[in-house]
């Protein structure tokens, strides 16, 4: 199949969280099933371009696109690696050249979102006319994507390669909509019934990108079964949007993410000081010697880090009122992430106040996260709500058991303890007790060596690779042929 991917990430180009990883992995397995696989993605000021061996792409000239009264005028670079997907990167020095994925809205940045985002659909459409390359399906990811499928759902399409492509919008997280004011619509030349009630995209009287691409994407999904059934039944988890998603019946359903096995591989991960696998488990011992030096922390118990973004989604705040007791308790604790400042300082300030016992690296570091997920002994991810969760994944594959909350992906990717299939330990309030009394049990576990050792080779064997969901995503696009 011809399959277009459009993605505001893509890693390692640009990332900044788990739908990075995502969508080259599963462009990554789909090209290996034999697919024709292109990915549609911005190319931000940040991305080195010499290092990820981009040039311009000489297939598609410089061109200029209009949308309302702007005319953008660009160009498309490619990645030159000689297998997997075809990578085209839109340039736009005014909308895109600035270093960044996303930007806080918060503190007023990126005040052209929306301009952006209506460029990178325009460009992906663009791209496969101006290639005479016919997509059977555009994939569009998130709602920074959805636009892509929103275009073509208004647009007369008739005699263009468009003409027979369907859409899938996959949602990695249904909390960020792309929310934006109503008097921004024009921009988009789109028509005028989308953004009045009861208009695909109007939302509380703005507008909704996750919404119109909810609506007019052929199909939709998102990167869990539980997931997809929580925010269809959970208003508060479906964020304003669960009565949409109900609507859509059989055209939402959940899909497991995987991981790219060989990229997240401790075997031959060389951010690592030390290799190791299942078998020959010698290796991280040196690993987590590595991180406590690394991170001033003395030996003496078990080593409990967590690697995410600071947000309220991921619950760091329930494990800061247990900082103290744990440590009593003899636990390490580490945590890796940037985010919310209240959250920052109130890490700061538990590793300046537990010093040699806890510590706090604020920043955005693919490779020290390797050396976290390797050198712990258990991750904690007591996240609020999870569409899927690749961090967890990633701590399996690198034989560092999981606490976490039942919810979204890590419930269908992480058995408790208790049960004989068990990976890690799994608590469901999200509440400090609730997640104390699994940190409780976890420690109980450590301090038995041949129980642990048998939790952390299971962990380390499950088999969370892109196989299975490749061939369900594939289903789903065939299941759009010829409707
Ligand atoms: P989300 O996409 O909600 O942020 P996921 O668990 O799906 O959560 O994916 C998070 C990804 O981002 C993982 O690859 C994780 O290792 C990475 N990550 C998060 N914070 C950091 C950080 N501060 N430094 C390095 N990698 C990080």
């Amino acid at each position: 199949m011809r399959i277009l991917m459009v993605a505001a990430e893509y890693a390692p180009l640009a990332k900044a969280g788990g739908l990075g990883d995502m969508v080259a992995a599963l462009a990554g397995a789909l090209a290996a099933r034999g697919h024709e696989v292109k990915v549609v993605l911005p190319l931000y000021g940040d991305i080195d371009r010499e290092r990820h061996g981009l040039a311009p792409c000489p297939q598609l000239p410089p061109f200029a696109v209009r949308r309302g009264d702007a005319v953008r005028r660009c160009r498309f670079w490619r990645a030159t690696a000689a297998a997997g997907p075809d990578v085209l990167l839109l340039e736009n020095e005014g909308l895109f050249g600035r270093a960044g994925v996303y930007g806080y809205a918060e503190a007023g940045e990126f005040a052209d979102t929306l301009p952006r985002l209506a460029l990178l659909a325009q460009g992906a459409l663009t791209a496969t006319v101006m290639l005479d390359w016919a997509p059977d399906v555009i994939h569009v990811h998130d709602a920074a994507a959805a636009l892509a499928a929103v275009d073509l759902a208004c647009w007369s399409r008739t005699g263009t390669p468009l003409a027979a492509t369907r859409t899938l919008l996959t949602i990695h997280n249904l909390a960020h909509q792309s929310l934006h004011p109503r008097w921004e619509f024009p921009g988009l030349d789109l028509p005028t019934r989308l953004a009045w009630h009861p208009g695909e995209m109007e939302f509380h009287g703005g507008l909704n990108l996750m919404k119109a691409g909810i609506l007019l994407s052929d199909r939709v999904n998102t990167v869990s079964p539980t997931y997809a059934h929580e925010v269809t039944l959970d208003e508060d988890l479906g964020c304003g949007l669960a009565g949409v998603l109900r609507d859509r019946g059989a055209a939402f359903s959940g899909i497991l993410n995987g991981m790219d096995r060989t990229a997240w591989d401790p075997a031959t991960d060389r951010c690592l000081p030390a290799n190791y696998s299942a078998r020959a488990p010698a290796g991280k011992t040196a690993c987590r010697t590595a991180l406590l030096r690394e991170l001033g922390l003395e030996d003496g118990g078990p080593v409990l880090v967590s690697v995410g973004r600071l947000a309220h989604q991921k619950g760091i705040d329930l494990l800061l009122p247990l900082v103290d007791g744990l440590v009593d308790e003899g636990w390490r604790l580490a945590v890796l992430g940037t985010g919310e400042p209240a959250l920052e300082q109130a890490l700061r300030g538990a590793a300046a106040a537990r010093p040699g016992r806890v510590a706090f690296a604020p920043r955005f570091d693919e490779a020290l996260s390797r050396r976290f997920y390797a050198g712990a002994d258990a991750f904690v991810m007591p996240s609020r709500f999870e569409p899927c969760g690749l961090a967890q994944l990633y701590a399996l594959r690198y034989g560092t058991p999981p606490v976490v909350r039942r919810t979204g992906g890590l419930a269908d990717t992480v058995a408790d303890a208790a049960g004989p299939d068990g990976v890690g330990f799994v608590f469901d309030e999200a509440t400090p007790a609730s997640l104390g009394a699994a940190l409780a049990r976890a420690i109980e576990a450590w301090r038995e060596p041949d129980r642990w050792g048998s939790l952390v080779r299971r962990g380390m064997d499950a088999d969370h690779g892109w196989a299975a969901p490749a061939a369900a995503y594939e289903d789903l696009y065939r299941s759009l042929e010829g409707t």
